[in-house]
C-alpha cells in the first residue's frame, strides 16, 4: 500500500473506533515515521500522537512493530524518515543521546541491568537530562524492595527487582516521556499491579508514559489510550473508557 493510501486506511480506521487523537500541541507527534533494520523495511509510515500526562498504549501482535517504534523514537534504530515531533522540537535527525536530552527516556524490555553494579550504582548510572527528575530517596519510597536490596549486585535480583529498577533509574533523569517496553513482561501478577499502581503514580506526578504492552489486560487498566499495530501500521485508536465495546475488535487484532 501506499504512504498516503496507508495514512487514508489509519484515518479512516481512526474513525470507525475514535479520532486518532488531537493533532496539534501534542507532547509526541509521530508522523509517516518509516523504519529499516539493514534492508529491512519494518515501519511503513506510523502515525500516533500523545498528549502531556498521558498514558498510552502500543498495541499488538508479536513482529507488529512495537518495539521497533520505540527504538525509532529513541534514535537507537538511526535509519528511520518522517517525523518525530517532541514539545515542539523535530527529533527525526538526531542521535539517541540528544534525544535523551531532550527528555525522552527509554526503558528496554531486555531492561539492562548491570550485574556487577549494586542497586544504588545501577540508579545512578543514568545521566540527569533535565531538572524535576527523582531523587533515589524519592524512587526508593516507590520501590521499597529495591530500598531494601540497595547493595545488592544486579546479578541477585529478582525479575521483577530489575524491572523495578530498571524503571527506578529513568526516573532520575527528569526525562518528562517515558518509553516502556513490555515492562510486565514474565512477571508475577503481584509485581505486575505493583507496576501498575508505580505507572498510576508517575501519571499523578505528571509524567507522560507511552507503553508497548503483550498484556492487554494490565495495558487496560493503567491506560487512557491504546494504539493497534499491525504490520508496522498504526490501524487504530481506542480510548480507555471505550475499551469494553471494542472488546471483539481488539481480541481480533491481538488475536487472543
Ligand atoms: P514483539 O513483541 O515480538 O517484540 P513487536 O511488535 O515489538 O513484537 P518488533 O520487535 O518491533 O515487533 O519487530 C518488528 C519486525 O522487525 C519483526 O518482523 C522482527 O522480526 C523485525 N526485527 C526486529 N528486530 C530486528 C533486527 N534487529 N534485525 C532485523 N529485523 C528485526
Amino acid at each position: 500500500m501506499s504512504v498516503p493510501a496507508m495514512r487514508e486506511a489509519t484515518a479512516s480506521a481512526g474513525q470507525a473506533g475514535a479520532s486518532t487523537g488531537p493533532a496539534t500541541q501534542a507532547l509526541l507527534s509521530v508522523q509517516g515515521l518509516q523504519a529499516f533494520y539493514g534492508e529491512s523495511h519494518i515501519l511503513h509510515g506510523v502515525d500516533f500522537q500523545v498528549e502531556r500526562g498521558e498514558v498510552v498504549t502500543l498495541l499488538g501482535r508479536n513482529g507488529a512493530g512495537k518495539t521497533t517504534t520505540l527504538k525509532s523514537i529513541m534514535g537507537i534504530l538511526a535509519k528511520r524518515t518522517g517525523s518525530i515531533r517532541f514539545a515542539g522540537e523535530e527529533l527525526i535527525a538526531l542521535r539517541s543521546n540528544q534525544v535523551a536530552q531532550n527528555g525522552i527516556a527509554y526503558c528496554p524490555e531486555e531492561r539492562g541491568i548491570f550485574a556487577s553494579l549494586n542497586v544504588e550504582e545501577n540508579l545512578l548510572l543514568p545521566p540527569v537530562v533535565k531538572p524535576g527528575g527523582m531523587t533515589v530517596d524519592e524512587i526508593f519510597r516507590l520501590f521499597p524492595n529495591l530500598a531494601e536490596r540497595r547493595y545488592s549486585q544486579g546479578t541477585k535480583l529478582s525479575g521483577g527487582e530489575q524491572q523495578m529498577l530498571a524503571i527506578g533509574r529513568i526516573l532520575r533523569t527528569g526525562a518528562s516521556l517515558l518509553l516502556l517496553d513490555e515492562p510486565t513482561e514474565g512477571l508475577a501478577p503481584v509485581i505486575v499491579q505493583k507496576i501498575g499502581e508505580v505507572i498510576r503514580q508517575l501519571k499523578a506526578r505528571g509524567l507522560t508514559v507511552l507503553l508497548v504492552e503483550q498484556n492487554f489486560r494490565f495495558a487496560a487498566t493503567v491506560a487512557d489510550r491504546h494504539y493497534v499495530m499491525e504490520d508496522g501500521r498504526v490501524v487504530d485508536m481506542v480510548h480507555g473508557h471505550a475499551v469494553e465495546a471494542n472488546l471483539e475488535k481488539l481480541h481480533d487484532y491481538l488475536g487472543i
